[in-house]
């Protein structure tokens, strides 16, 4: 690797003095809080990871007034924690905020699946199919990353078909802290949504079945919660029987 950069060094000539191949461009606030975003987003990340400002200013070669912009943003979206005198954490809720995530979800998301099939749309369709064959594809290549974000991001998909600023804003905003919670809190293998709910939902959606799409979203969401560990810990470990049995 070092010997390529140094060829690579040695063929720069003073006939090409405007390009920089070692200096990446220069990226603004948006463009970096996105690749954060996206990296927490599928668990390249985990939570509660420290986010500190001159390291990230290092690796994107911007100064570390820029990285405060950006961690402030990406705290208003709660993908981070500024604590006072320590720095940046990527956030990590807690058991009771991730029963009222799905609480709030259970509302929610019915009302937006009954709407979106009074809205319905060729367009719309074409976007939900078009969505689930990017699911699809990612399965197929086992990309885990691109499963987890893609999984969160068909719900906001739903929100955004429905044409609500506020309902968007707020299934993003839940949306990204399932994600967070699912970091955390996973019992089990299961990292995203299950395979074919969202074939499921989008089926029920298209033929119209507000029935059976709502009671679906709903069995979804139960799925999603019940394969996390969140049942509270409240029974200290008994260590002296731990170790003392026979
Ligand atoms: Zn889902």
């Amino acid at each position: 690797m070092l010997d390529m950069q140094l060829k690579a060094s040695d063929n720069t000539t003073d006939d090409v003095p405007a390009r920089t191949p070692h200096k990446p461009r220069d990226l603004g606030p948006s463009e970096i809080a996105d690749k954060l975003y996206t990296a927490i987003l599928e668990h390249r990340i985990p939570p509660g990871t420290k986010l500190a400002e001159g390291r990230l200013a290092t690796i994107f070669s911007v100064n570390r007034a820029r990285i405060r912009e950006v961690l402030a943003r990406l705290a208003h979206d709660l993908v981070v924690e500024l604590v006072p005198h320590q720095g940046a954490y990527v956030a990590k809720p807690t058991v009771q905020d991730a029963r009222d995530v799905f609480e709030a979800r259970r509302l929610i998301e019915p009302f937006t699946v009954r709407k979106l099939i009074t809205t319905l749309t060729d367009r719309t369709k074409t976007q939900l199919q078009q969505h689930l064959a990017r699911e699809e594809e990612a399965r197929r290549r086992h990309d885990q990353p691109s499963i987890i974000r893609l999984s969160g991001e068909f719900h906001v998909l739903l929100a955004e078909l429905v044409e609500n600023s506020a309902l968007l804003r707020t299934t993003r905003e839940l949306s990204t802290q399932t994600c967070l919670i699912i970091s955390l809190y996973s019992a089990s293998t299961t990292l995203s949504c299950r395979a074919d709910e969202h074939a499921c939902i989008v089926h029920a959606i298209t033929e119209k079945d507000e029935k059976s799409a709502v009671e679906l979203i709903v069995r979804h969401l139960d799925h999603i919660q019940e394969s996390l560990a969140l049942d509270p810990v409240d029974t200290e470990v008994d260590l002296e029987a731990l170790f003392t049995q026979d």
